[in-house]
Formats: C-alpha cells, structure tokens, sequence
C-alpha cells in the first residue's frame, strides 16, 4: 500500500507539523499565550485533528467562529479553554455556558448570554470584541462605552466573567501599512476605557498569524493564530518554510488516464485551451466538486521528478495537465501531488493560479476527499 492507503484521493494531514508549527509561533511570542483558530474544520484538517496537535505542540487556547464548532470539540472531550466569536439570534447560548465555552461579544450577545447565565447560574465567560477598523463583527467604537457598563452590569451580578478584550486587525498581511498601528492605537485606547470602568481581564488579544510574526507590538496576553499553525504564510512575499513552518496538509491521487493528442485538441467545457503540438495529457481525478477551484489555470501537479501544469477548465470531478511529451513516461497510476507532503508545491501556488489565498485552497477541499492522518 502506498502514500494513499488504498484511496483513490485523500489529503494527508501531519499533525507533527502542526506541533511544529504551534511550537515555532509559541518560542516567537513568547511570553504571549497561544489560541490556535481551528475554525472551518481546523481550516480543512479536521477540527479534532487540529486541536489535538495544537495542545500537543502546546496551545493554551482554541478559537472557532461559532458555539457549534466548540461544543463538538467538548463533545470530543476537548477541555482547554475555547473561544467562540460569531453569533446568531439561534446560538445555543445555554449549551455553551452549561460546557464552560468562552463567548465572543460584540454587542447585542451580552443580554443573550446573560440570560442564559442566569437560567443556569452559571456566570458566562466572555471576551468582548472592539472593531477597530475592520468593519466586520465587533463592538463599533462609539458603542464601546454602552457595552462596557452593561459588561460591567452584569459582571456585578454575577452572570458574567469578562476574562478578554480582543480586537482582530485588517491588513497584518501587509506589515507597512500604517492601518494596523491605528487599530493597534484604537484598541489600546479601548482597554483604558474599560479599565477605567473596572474591567480589567487577563487576557488582550489582537494578532493573528502575520501579526503575531512580524508585530511584536501586537502580542499583548494572547495571540490568535490559525493559518500559519497549519504551515502557510500569510505574507505574499515569503513562504511557509521562509517562516521556519512546515506544511501539515498534502493533496494526492494518482494518474487516472493518459493519452496522446495531436496538435490543435481542444481540452475540457469551452475548449479554452487547444494544445499547440502533438503532447501527451494526463487525467487528475480531482474536480471542483472536491474544492479544487474551478478558476484555477496553469496550476502545478507533481508527478514522479517532475512538474507539470494544468490545462482547460477544471471540471467537477477532473482536470487536465498537459505532460509535454507525446512520448511521457508518465503512467496510469503514477502518484500526482496538487501540494505539501515533499512535492516542493504549495497551497500559495494553487492559490496564485486561482486568484485566491492559501487559506481558502485548505479549508476548501471537500468532504469527497478522505483525509488520512499520519
Ligand atoms: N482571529 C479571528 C477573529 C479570526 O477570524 C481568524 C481567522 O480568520 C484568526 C484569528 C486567525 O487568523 P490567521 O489564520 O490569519 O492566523
């Protein structure tokens, strides 16, 4: 049985490059805490998966978008602290108190959530999150005053425990733009006004991964890393390895068909691309219908010592990639890597042919793919 386990496609995800990577961040923001997002299926690698190398490589916190994402790793028997920030009216906020999960407030949640502390009299711990120039979720600046006293309100009566004041920057990826000193500003200035009106947590967090590795004056209590955790770069400049990160997710099959074509063979929906010599194209069984952009052109494929690129449309199940040789050694069967494991490619160089990020090829690939865990 070879790299694939007798799958026909399947990412395989190295949950010792994850403890890698979060050891790597960890020794970096030192002395800074760690929350590592495992959000969106621990972005493509198995939320379980992922919070379980993130402790091992010694994550203090665990962060997801919504209170779902969290009580399934409770139920998983996942018991370090998590933070969930993105609510609806239908969040169970009952289910998260009751399971001690730390909610994310950004203005109307703080009555919900008291509520339910109340029903359970239990206090809820929470974070409560100032938009300082995102302008997505988070308290807006002038509203801050107004959530604080009723922050304040509540935590006197014992319904909640405001352990965190967290803000989330918009162009970290960016390390010259002066946005981020801003926000940085804004949010310094919104941790006075609340210590001003007696909450004073533990725990400040704004940086994710390019703030965390390139703003030391971002780190504050707590950094919130996701992407860099799982071996990609933020930066457009550098590279995961650049970064001293090793990538913890490979996307393998193997060569499905091959066959020779001669000049002038259009290839796949819209014949967008016609081949201008006599070649030899060889089939990738991955399609849009497993994440694999559909955008995506001239996309890199390792096979054996060699890389070859995509052509055509990406089809739901398919693609193409011409071999350059009506002559190719390459076989039916042979493996082909899209990325990661030691294939030399990257999530970026997908994300460079699809005019996306590395962070949406991983957290993209479909639930058709099994993932292997080594
Ligand atoms: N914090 C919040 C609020 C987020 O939404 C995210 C992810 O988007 C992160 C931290 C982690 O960001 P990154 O993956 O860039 O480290």
């Amino acid at each position: 049985v070879g790299p694939l386990e007798g799958l026909e496609r399947a990412t395989i995800i190295d949950p010792a490059a994850i403890r890698h990577n979060v050891r790597t961040i960890a020794v970096a923001v030192s002395p800074a805490k760690v929350m590592v997002a495992v959000k969106a299926d621990g972005y493509g690698h198995g939320a379980l998966t992922a919070a379980q190398a993130a402790l091992d490589g010694g994550a203090d916190w665990l962060g997801v978008a919504h209170v779902t994402e969290a009580i399934e790793l409770r139920d998983s028997g996942i018991e370090t602290p998590i933070l969930a920030w993105l609510h609806t009216r239908d969040t169970d906020f009952i289910a998260a108190v009751e399971r001690h999960i730390a909610l994310g407030i950004s203005g109307w949640e703080i009555e919900a959530v008291a509520e339910a502390a109340a029903a359970l009299q239990t206090p809820a711990h929470v974070h409560l999150k100032i938009d300082t120039g995102l302008g997505r979720n988070g308290c807006p600046t002038e509203k801050w005053p107004e959530l604080l006293r009723a922050a304040a309100d509540h935590q006197e009566r014992g319904l909640i425990s405001v352990e965190g004041i967290f803000t989330h920057l918009a162009v970290a990826d960016e390390p010259d733009r002066r946005e981020t000193d801003e926000q940085l500003a804004l949010f310094r200035e919104a941790v006075a006004t609340a210590e001003d009106a007696g909450i004073t947590p533990d725990l400040r967090h704004a940086a994710n991964t390019p703030a965390a590795m390139s703003r030391p004056d971002a780190h504050f209590d707590m950094v919130r890393v996701g992407v860099g955790v799982y071996g990609q770069s933020p930066f457009a400049d550098r590279t995961g390895e650049d970064l001293g990160l090793k990538p913890t997710m490979e996307l393998r099959t193997t060569v499905s068909n091959v066959k020779r074509v001669p000049a002038g063979q259009g290839i796949s929906y819209g014949l967008t691309h016609r081949v201008d010599r006599p070649t030899s194209l060889g089939l990738i069984p991955l399609g849009y219908g497993d994440g694999v952009p559909r955008i995506a052109v001239d996309a890199p494929v390792r096979i054996g010592d060699r890389v070859y690129r995509s052509v055509g449309r990406v089809a739901m199940d398919q693609f193409v990639v011409d071999l350059e040789d009506p002559e190719t050694e390459v076989q039916v069967g042979d493996d082909a890597v899209l990325f990661g494991g030691d294939s030399g490619l990257s999530a970026a160089d997908w994300g460079a042919a699809a005019q996306t990020i590395n962070y949406e090829i991983i957290t993209r690939i479909g639930a058709r793919v099994p993932r292997i865990v080594r």
